[in-house]
């Protein structure tokens, strides 16, 4: 029997040792853990990957989704659409912020938010509130897959609302030639060691074009200091460090060569499990989609999961309860409220292993064991 793990961080760093093992040393001889040269360094060549001007590291995901809100002026009584088939922090970061989540469904085929579904929803809150307290906008790039930003963007103008993307899952991905995360007021990433690009702890950053919200990220990072010990603003203590920034630096020139080995592994997946009656995952014609998960849809997802963890290899569900239905947040939903792609995807979804380093002849034997329980 084979073993396939979900992930495999250990094989990636056996390759990378010594490089690691020497940033890390030139951090620990430096004798600067904190916002110093290694993190100025990370932020200017991660916003340049991504295309944007400014790039402000900070000490996680959720902390680079609430201090972006916070500095775009969302506060106590705001309110802020994004989508329910998302990593929970998505939502916690808007409830940190003294906002209110409001959810609209997605697309069926990229399971990201639907364009058309957050125009009714506009419509219908703005005749309903009059003047509106929605103040911002989070898509979530899922799996790797951007979400359809031009219509995003439009209604977002048209509405005068903030647009945050939640490109933690989407690491080099792409929208229309364009890097997720450049695109909206701001770009949030996650460096959690499992995404894409991942440090060896906790990190995130924030990136983006405009130089007042990225002034303001520096002071909100930092106890809302403009200067040493001057406080202008109140603030937070959330850091990218020296260490993880350090080790980013490293990890970010492989970036692309993991994402595109990343891309031919699902290629196979989609080959393989062509005559199949599960759906792979398609990426729409705008997108380059870097695959940070592989999510199949199938009917039979719970007798297909254990099949395929009876034999060695461990998927997973990403997310089998969508954040209106979670215990701290389905409060914040009317009954009435209906999700229906959402709810139907996640009673069918099943992630299979993908990585840089997974074998060929794994992905063969997993989807072999697939095509068998077909039939
Ligand atoms: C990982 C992730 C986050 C949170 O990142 P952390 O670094 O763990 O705080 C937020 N949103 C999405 C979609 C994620 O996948």
């Amino acid at each position: 029997m084979i073993n396939v793990p979900f992930v495999d961080l250990k094989t990636q760093f056996r390759a990378l040792k010594k490089e690691i093992h020497e940033a890390m040393e030139g951090v620990f001889d430096s004798g600067c853990f904190i916002l110093g040269e290694k993190v100025k360094r990370f932020e200017e060549e991660f916003s340049a990957y991504c295309g944007c001007k400014y790039g402000i590291g900070v000490g996680s995901g959720t902390e680079a989704l609430h201090l972006a809100l916070v500095a775009c002026g969302i506060e106590y009584g705001d309110e802020v659409i994004t989508v329910p088939n998302t990593a929970v922090p998505t939502v916690s970061a808007i409830t940190f912020a003294g906002a209110t989540p409001l959810f609209v469904d997605v697309e069926q085929q990229t399971s990201t938010m639907d364009p058309n579904k957050l125009e009714d929803f506009l419509k219908r809150e703005i005749k309903l509130k009059g003047s509106s307290t929605i103040k911002a906008i989070i898509p979530v790039h899922l799996y790797g897959h951007p979400a359809d930003m031009d219509p995003i963007m439009e209604l977002a103008e048209v509405y005068n609302l903030k647009v945050i993307e939640d490109a933690c899952q989407a690491h080099g991905a792409e929208y229309k030639g364009r890097k997720a995360g450049s695109i909206g007021d701001a770009g949030c990433f996650s460096f959690y060691p499992t995404k894409n690009l991942g440090g060896y702890g906790d990190g995130g950053i924030i990136v983006t074009d405009d130089i007042n919200l990225s002034e303001k990220l520096k002071q909100l990072r930092n106890y809302g200091q403009k200067n040493r010990y001057i406080s202008p603003i109140k603030g937070f203590n959330s850091r990218l460090d020296e260490i993880q920034a350090a080790i980013l630096l490293v990890k970010l020139r492989y970036l692309d060569r993991w994402n595109e080995q990343r891309r031919e592994k699902a290629n196979l997946y989609n080959n393989l499990l062509n005559d199949s009656k599960v759906e792979s995952p398609v990426e729409s014609d705008y997108a380059r989609h870097i695959y940070h998960l592989y999510v199949i849809r199938c009917e039979e997802r719970d007798i297909l999961k254990r099949r395929l963890e009876s034999n060695g290899i461990k998927a997973l569900i990403h997310y089998p309860i969508p954040i209106h239905m979670q215990g701290a947040y389905k409060h914040l939903t009317p009954k009435e409220c209906s999700l229906p792609v959402t709810e139907q995807h996640c009673n069918s979804i099943l992630s299979l292993p993908l990585y840089p380093e997974l074998e060929n002849c794994s992905i063969e034997e997993i989807c072999r064991l697939i095509n068998e329980c077909d039939t």
